[in-house]
């Protein structure tokens, strides 16, 4: 299997210095107000960034959905079971992050028979968007401004597929009730929760949209005000939501009294007195009643004698990780120095980003040439772009997917469309891991894309609204295979990924980080596959992103560690603008031999996460 093992890698001290730093809580509307009381914390909150041994295991960005999908699996439940109830918690949690107001996408790989199957619960467009003049501003003619214009509307919100993906899962592969599965987290909500770092930052980059939607304001921005780190957040609405769900089950979410109070929110957002324009959107109650996930085979590739199972269109994850690796195995990279090998990343990330804008779209509407993407042949022809002495000049043209024979003929590389990649991803969204006793493995992405969403608080409800259809491209060009279109969904870079080796699970892993979570999830990839890092150190890794573009986005750490060696090489280096300048915040579970897992968590970035195993030895 893997060779070389490295010492665990320093605990970065830029990041941990920026996940030390406080969080000022703000008053957003009248300063005069006084602070919320601070309550004791319900229960003592600890993270543990790794944890070893056996019976299962859970790995998320947050303790108590850590804790609660471990009650799962300690009473007997399975992995998909213990997966719903997590979800269901960082709904709770996390809920600028995911929820039922959004979508994803889960894999699982079968314990026993070491089938892998994918559930695609990605929002979708409402059937009556227009195509052209989706994100144009009727008054004027003009795009909507991005942010906060665009984001904060309900001409953002797809249907949401969370509550869907949720059914389909323990409809098929379940042991437990949705009732018993989202009770723990319906009583989370009820009870309440201590507010970490995390949570205040997020509301407070959020507080000037939230105080300008009622229903938002009222729930987020109690008295006017960040709720303070510490305090109590509690969410009655969100907690006979879920009580709901689990007595009727997704037809509750999809059908009736929910389903129309959604559709309400999307047409007349509950705007208060501010400069949002919230447009409303097309959601109909037809687009929820209607609306159905696809489960379908993954991406599977074979890597350096391992199979990566990846997510296929409608996420360009799969794609994208798997075109990368598949360029990387043609060069020896475990016998090459490690900048050569970051070189060789950043080369081979650059040359997949580049086919993805001209490739990949929902696959229930354009043609995604997988095949060709993955073809050791097209990976020789596309290696022909770059050169591995130094960069080349970004943004690279995309390769000629219907033409190619591998070889380096003059002029190859010219003949593909290029695409100019638009790049609007948010970076929050939270993956998360699951394995049971019996070697079941659930790897889950998901997200309401925007921190906080479109910021809109379905009344009453208490969930945040996805703005995922965001993620298309915004201007409409008939050649791209990501322009929007009545029912389609857009493009996502999810990538839950399981790697097997002969059938038998060797690591399960994923991120969040909107586009960058495709170089995170190919970066863990090379770090535990080609360079024999544990998966602690290559989730704690410093990281940095080429997604062909001009600039290398990087973290501070990657900078000081890897920036004068890569300098050499011709790229253009530069510190993140993301949040925190933090990228990715991965979760995976290692399988060792015998029943034995490696849980992890990241150690730092977003207040660091929490893996735990059932039988700690
Ligand atoms: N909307 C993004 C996607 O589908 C995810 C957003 C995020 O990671 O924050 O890929």
């Amino acid at each position: 299997m893997r060779i070389l093992r490295r010492a665990p890698l320093a605990l970065v001290p830029a990041l941990a210095a920026l996940a030390l730093a406080p969080v000022a809580p703000q008053a957003v509307a009248d300063p005069t107000t006084p602070a919320p009381v601070t309550e004791p914390a319900p229960r003592a909150v600890t993270r543990l960034a790794t944890d070893e041994g056996t019976g299962g295991a859970v790995t998320s960005v947050d303790p108590e959905a850590t804790r609660i999908g471990l009650k799962v699996l300690e009473s007997g439940g399975n992995a998909v079971d213990a997966a719903v109830a997590t979800a269901a918690a960082l709904g709770v949690t996390e809920p600028f992050s995911a929820g039922i107001g959004g979508g994803g996408y889960l894999m699982r790989l079968d314990g026993r028979t070491g089938k892998v199957l994918t559930i695609d619960g990605r929002e979708s467009a409402p059937s009556r968007s227009p195509k052209r003049t989706m994100f144009l501003d009727p008054a004027t003619g003009d795009p909507y401004p991005f942010y906060p214009d665009l984001v904060t509307s309900g001409l953002a919100v797809g249907t949401p597929g969370t509550v869907a993906t949720w059914e389909e899962a323990l409809e098929r592969w379940g042991s437990r009730s949705m009732r018993t599965l989202l009770r723990p987290a319906a009583e989370l909500a009820r009870d309440g929760f201590e507010v970490d770092r995390t949570f205040a930052e997020q509301v407070e980059a959020n507080a000037d949209r939230f105080a300008q939607i009622g229903s938002t304001a009222a729930l987020f921005l109690p008295d006017g005000q960040t709720p303070a780190v510490g305090s109590t957040f509690r969410n009655p609405g969100l907690a006979k939501t879920y009580d709901q769900i689990g007595r009727q089950g997704a037809k509750a979410f999809y059908r009736g009294r929910i389903a129309r109070n959604i559709v309400r929110t999307v047409k007349a957002p509950p705007v208060l007195d501010g400069d949002l324009p919230v447009p409303p959107g097309h959601l109909r109650e037809k687009d929820l009643k209607t609306y159905d996930v696809r489960v379908r085979k993954p991406l599977t590739l074979d890597y350096r004698g391992f199979e990566v199972h990846g997510m296929g269109s409608s996420s360009s994850g799969g794609s994208t990780v798997g075109q990368a690796l598949a360029i990387l195995e043609r060069m020896p990279l475990s016998s090459w120095t490690d900048e050569r090998v970051q070189h060789a990343v950043l080369e081979a990330s650059a040359l997949a980003f580049a086919d993805r804008a001209a490739y990949v779209g929902d696959r229930d509407f354009v043609k995604v040439p997988d095949e060709a993407l993955l073809d050791p042949e097209y990976a020789d022809e596309r290696l022909c772009a770059v050169s591995m002495a130094q960069a080349t000049p970004k943004p690279l043209d995309a390769g000629d997917v219907r033409r190619y024979d591998g070889r380096c003929e003059p002029g190859a590389e010219r003949e593909g469309t290029s695409v100019e990649a638009e790049d609007h991803e948010n970076t929050e969204t939270t993956h998360l891991v699951v394995t049971d006793r019996w070697g079941t493995v659930v790897s889950y992405t998901l997200t309401i894309e925007q921190t906080g969403g479109a910021g809109i608080v379905v009344p009453g409800r208490g969930f945040l609204l996805n703005n995922e259809l965001t993620d298309f491209s915004l201007t409409w060009k008939r050649r791209d295979p990501n322009r929007v279109e009545p029912g389609k969904r857009p493009r996502s870079s999810m990538a839950p990924t399981i790697v097997t080796e002969k059938g038998k699970p060797l690591v399960a892993l994923g991120s969040p980080g909107g586009s960058t979570i495709i170089t995170t999830v190919l970066g863990l990839l090379v770090d535990f596959i080609d360079r024999g890092q544990t998966l602690e150190d290559a989730v704690a890794a410093p990281r940095a992103t080429q997604r062909n573009t001009v600039w290398v986005d990087a973290e501070p750490a990657w900078l000081e560690a890897w920036g004068g060696d890569l300098e050499p090489f011709g790229h253009l280096l530069r510190e993140t603008t993301l949040p925190g300048g933090e990228i990715g915040a991965a979760t995976g579970i290692e399988f060792l031999r015998g029943k034995q897992v490696i849980a992890v968590a990241e150690p730092v970035r977003r207040g660091g996460g929490d893996a735990r195993v059932v039988d700690r030895r």
